[in-house]
């Protein structure tokens, strides 16, 4: 990505405009502490500008795993999707947040194809994710969960150990 011809200022706007967070999956600067990275909806491979419509704010995985692609398949039924504009589409009208808040789960080709590509459930996001509800940072109020009461105290953390159910 050449970032070089994107100015500290629009840099600002575009983190701005995203609050502070990944436009696919939500992962918040606040959280992570460290920069997330200006993410080209149209990748510069595929004919995208630099120009601030096609800007928005990426974490370093999903902009690694998108790479230079516009479009995947939709794992549920093999059909090619354009992966989530987040500038222009409304992230819950695509995905929500499995019960427990670690999850994204696709709810239309798009948000499916999007998420599979993106791997946005990655092992050591899925992990992190369950710290971060935890401790009441996740998910974002804005994206809601499927159902209103749906904290739990269980272990969903990535050891399902049968010590960790004799726990209480
Ligand atoms: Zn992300």
């Amino acid at each position: 990505m050449s970032s070089h011809r994107i100015s500290p200022q629009l840099r600002r706007r575009l983190l701005h405009d995203a609050r502070f967070r990944c436009g696919y999956c939500l992962t918040s600067l606040q959280i992570v502490g460290f920069a997330l990275e200006v993410d080209h909806i149209i990748p510069e491979g595929a004919g995208g500008e630099s120009s601030e419509e096609n800007l928005w704010i990426a974490c370093a995985s999903c902009n690694r795993h998108k790479g230079s692609r516009t479009h995947a398949n939709d794992p549920l039924t093999g059909h090619s999707s354009a992966l989530f504009n987040p500038r222009q589409q409304t992230w819950s009208d695509h995905f929500q947040w499995s019960e427990e808040g670690t999850r994204i789960m696709g709810i239309t080709p798009c948000g499916r194809a999007t998420t599979h590509a993106l791997n946005m459930n990655n092992p050591e996001v899925v992990a992190a994710r369950s710290r971060w509800v935890r401790a009441g940072w996740h998910p974002p109020e804005d994206s809601a969960l499927p159902e209103i009461g749906v904290r739990q105290n269980d272990d969903v953390g990535p050891k399902k150990s049968p010590g960790a159910l004799l726990r209480h």
